[in-house]
Order: C-alpha cells, then sequence, then structure tokens
C-alpha cells in the first residue's frame, strides 16, 4: 500500500480498539499499547475463586451498552449472530435495548481485539506508556521506567517510531503525555470530568429475594444487579454487582475495600430488605468511571504535531460514545492523508504563512489584497478558509498572540503557519 503510517494507539478499550479497527482495515501498520492484562479497559469480566465453592464472575465496570447509532448497533447485531452478545431484559430502562457480552461483558472488547489482531494490529498488553518522545517527524513511546530523551529499550534497542500518537485512555491519564509535549490538546482536555465509582462483588450461598436489578435514586447505591441473571451467565450462584453513586464514591474514594464493603452491603440489605450474607465479597475502585463533563466534540486530531484523543470523555458515558470517538479519530486520521486541493484563498493562506514561516504571523488583510484590488468584501471568506485549515492543524488563529480553538474564532486574528510540536 502507498503512503502506509504507522500509528501508535495507547489504550485498548472500546474507544482504541474502534480506531485500530478501522486504521488497519484502511492498510495501515498499527500498534496498541495497554497497561492492563488484557483489552477492555472498563468493560471488565473478573472471577472470584474460593476454595470448595463454585467460580464465580463478575462484570464490575460497565453493565451493559445501549446502541443508537448505525455504526455499533452493526457491530452489536453481528456479535449476536456469533453468540457474544446478547441483549439483556432485566436491565432493560427505555425503549434501548441493553445489550451485555455473553458469558460476559469482557466478550465484547474481546471480538474487537481478535478482529483487530486478524487485520493485522499488533496489541501488546502489561504495557504502561508513560510519555511520548517526539524527534519532530516521528513519536516514541519508550519503557515506562525510560528516563526523558531516552528512546532505547533496557537492552539498547531503538523502541519503535510511529508517524503519530492517538491516545485513547481517560482525559486524566492522557493529559500527563500530552501536557509533556506542551499541546493544546492539554487544555481542551481538562475541561472533560470523570466521576469515580466503587463496585462491590458479593456472592451469596442461597438466591437472595427480590428484582434482578434496581436504580436506587438518592442513595449511596446507584446500581445494584444480580450477575446471574444475564443471559448465559455461568453463575452457580447467586451473586451479585453493586455500584456505588458517584457523590458517594468521590466522598469515599480512599476508604479501605473492607469499609466500602461493609458500607455498601449494609445498603445493599436494606434495599432488598435481606438478611442474607454473602460467603465471599471483593471490592474495585474505578478512579475514572462515567465522564460527567464531555469534550462535545467526537476526537481531536493535530496532523502537523502526529497527535490524536478520543474517548467516552470526547461525547459522554456510555460505551457507545467510546466506540464514536475512536471510529471519528480513525476518520480524521484517514481524511488528513488524503491529497488536498485548495481553494485560491486557502492557497494563498497557505503561501504566505510558510513564506513567513512559524515566528510571523499575518493579517486576514494581507491575503485578501493579495487577492484582489477591492479585497474588503473577501474577509469573510478567508475567515472562514482560515478556520477550516486550523481545523486541520495547518495553520493557528491567533488572538491577542495566542492560539484559539478554530471553533472560537472571533474579533481580531492573526494567522501562523502551524509547526510540530
Ligand atoms: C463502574 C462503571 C459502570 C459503567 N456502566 C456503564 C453502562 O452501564 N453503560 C455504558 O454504556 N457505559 C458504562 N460505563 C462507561 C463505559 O465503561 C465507558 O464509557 C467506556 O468503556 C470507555 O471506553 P474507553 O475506550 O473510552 O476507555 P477505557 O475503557 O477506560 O480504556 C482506556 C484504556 O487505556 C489504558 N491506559 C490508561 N493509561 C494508560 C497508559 N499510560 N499506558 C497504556 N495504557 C493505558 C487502560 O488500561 C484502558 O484499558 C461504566 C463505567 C464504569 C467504570
Amino acid at each position: 500500500m502507498q503512503n502506509r503510517k504507522t500509528y501508535a494507539v495507547v489504550g485498548a478499550g472500546i474507544a482504541g480498539l474502534a480506531c485500530a479497527i478501522h486504521l488497519a482495515e484502511a492498510g495501515h501498520d498499527i500498534t496498541l499499547f495497554d497497561k492492563g492484562r488484557r483489552p477492555g479497559g472498563r468493560i471488565a469480566t473478573r472471577r472470584a475463586r474460593q476454595e470448595g465453592a463454585p467460580e464465580a464472575s463478575f462484570n464490575h465496570g460497565a453493565q451493559f451498552a445501549t446502541a443508537r447509532g448505525q455504526a455499533f448497533t452493526a457491530l452489536l447485531t453481528q456479535l449476536r449472530a456469533e453468540h457474544q452478545a446478547a441483549p439483556w431484559k432485566a436491565a432493560q430502562k427505555s425503549t434501548d435495548a441493553a445489550w451485555v457480552g455473553v458469558p460476559g461483558m469482557s466478550a465484547l472488547p474481546q471480538a474487537m481485539a481478535a478482529r483487530a489482531e486478524a487485520l493485522g494490529v499488533k496489541i501488546l498488553c502489561d504495557r504502561h506508556v508513560a510519555f511520548i518522545h517526539d524527534t519532530g517527524t516521528l513519536r516514541h513511546l519508550p519503557a515506562a521506567d525510560a528516563k526523558p530523551g531516552q528512546i532505547t529499550d533496557a537492552g539498547g534497542v531503538l523502541t519503535p517510531a510511529f508517524d503519530a500518537v492517538l491516545l485513547t485512555t481517560p482525559a486524566p491519564q492522557a493529559l500527563s503525555l500530552f501536557a509533556c509535549r506542551d499541546h493544546d490538546f492539554a487544555n481542551r482536555m481538562a475541561d472533560i470530568m470523570l466521576a469515580p465509582c466503587w463496585a462491590v462483588m458479593a456472592v451469596f450461598a442461597e438466591p437472595v429475594e427480590g428484582p434482578d436489578t434496581l436504580r436506587p435514586q438518592h442513595n449511596p447505591l446507584g446500581w445494584l444487579a444480580r450477575e446471574n441473571s444475564r443471559p448465559n451467565n455461568p453463575n452457580a450462584r447467586d451473586t451479585w454487582t453493586l455500584h456505588a453513586s458517584a457523590d458517594w464514591s468521590r466522598a469515599h474514594l480512599d476508604d479501605s475495600a473492607e469499609q466500602v464493603q461493609a458500607a455498601l452491603m449494609a445498603e445493599f440489605s436494606a434495599l432488598m430488605q435481606t438478611t442474607a450474607t454473602p460467603v465471599n465479597l471483593a471490592a474495585h475502585r474505578w478512579r475514572y468511571a462515567l465522564v460527567e463533563r464531555a469534550l462535545g466534540t467526537p476526537c481531536l486530531w493535530d496532523p502537523i504535531a502526529g497527535l490524536g484523543y478520543a474517548s467516552d470523555g470526547c461525547l459522554g458515558p456510555r460505551v457507545e460514545s467510546a466506540f464514536d470517538s475512536g471510529v471519528a479519530l480513525a476518520r480524521a486520521v484517514l481524511e488528513s492523508l488524503r491529497p488536498r486541493s485548495y481553494s485560491p484563498i486557502e492557497a494563498e493562506i497557505m503561501r504566505q504563512a510558510t513564506e513567513r514561516g512559524p515566528d510571523k504571523s499575518l493579517c486576514p488583510s494581507d491575503i485578501a489584497q493579495a487577492l484582489a484590488p477591492d479585497w474588503r468584501p473577501l474577509l469573510p471568506g478567508v475567515r472562514d478558509a482560515a478556520i477550516a485549515l486550523a481545523a486541520e492543524g495547518r495553520i493557528d488563529i491567533l488572538r491577542k498572540g495566542k492560539p484559539i480553538p478554530p471553533a472560537e474564532t472571533r474579533g481580531v486574528i492573526r494567522l501562523r503557519i502551524r509547526t510540530a510540536g
């Protein structure tokens, strides 16, 4: 393939997997890094083993996914045909079906990871990416314990170089990587807010009477679900996953697992009006669980700096939002590779901005004056063309000497060629 690029995708949750699959389908060379033991991120299934007791599995992250768009619906429909996804009636609240992985939620990312690998994506788990080393045209992801500037691994071998790095981790985790590049994305991503969530997993010897799912309001518990009511769930015993509300989780973020288990089980007993005591208990703290404030844009992509960002933090607190964001980033990357023919105004902006270089800016009137003696009527067109070029990362729009997001263009502006970094 001509113009084949190498991309590093950091984070093998739904956003990273969706992004990697789309780029690999277009013929690019993709390496997916994740610090976890397996792909999936906040979609996770874990097993509780207790001597002499049957094994139980819990879905302690995302409980289910809803599909409103065509692409995610198509994926779930295909996985259903392959017996890897199914609707879970007990969790359905509105007209949107609640989809789950079969036999557990992790079947969803596992199926996507298998699809990615079949397309040639290299998935490297247990790989914590600590920083991005930029040589100007290529990016390296050194080992987590490497010193800044060091781009060889422990054996002295040069770490692979990538044309671009696409981050798909929760915003606070991605921020440190952006911040080390001193990039404008860091400011934008600082607006994304995620709430924590404490999850408690309980196994009972006897079934607890009552509904299979509950969404209590104004309670320390925000969600309760009987795991063995999921389609094709293999648990032999009654097993429950409890999620604390965002407020409670935030207030008890640093409590011990034992304290959390005790507090949330007391709430469970009161809500279910049961005296049953669990035979096995565990807790998991999600420091970043559900998005409370999203960026409101599908992804961030700067083709010149070779940096991109996608996650649920871009569009909202749902599995499908993460999927859509990953696909949007892949599309933005592919779009920027297409040969671009400039309109006369765009061509003049690029010519003058390139000529002046990264240290000097120019005024929109410089462009208009170069194009026609009666130049004033051209100014709105120059502004529109500048916004389009800035959105593609080709130039910066400056207000009071500082780059501004293209969508916030107003008042007196100047233009400057964008360079990497
Ligand atoms: C408790 C809980 C309940 C939820 N319930 C629902 C629900 O019912 N329905 C719903 O639609 N959504 C739910 N969600 C939200 C849903 O799980 C997320 O929106 C979605 O999974 C986010 O996917 P993502 O790919 O954006 O991020 P993640 O799944 O977080 O993926 C990011 C990946 O990046 C990796 N990573 C982070 N830092 C690094 C690093 N430095 N180096 C390498 N790898 C790194 C992580 O290991 C992770 O695998 C829930 C989430 C939680 C936690």
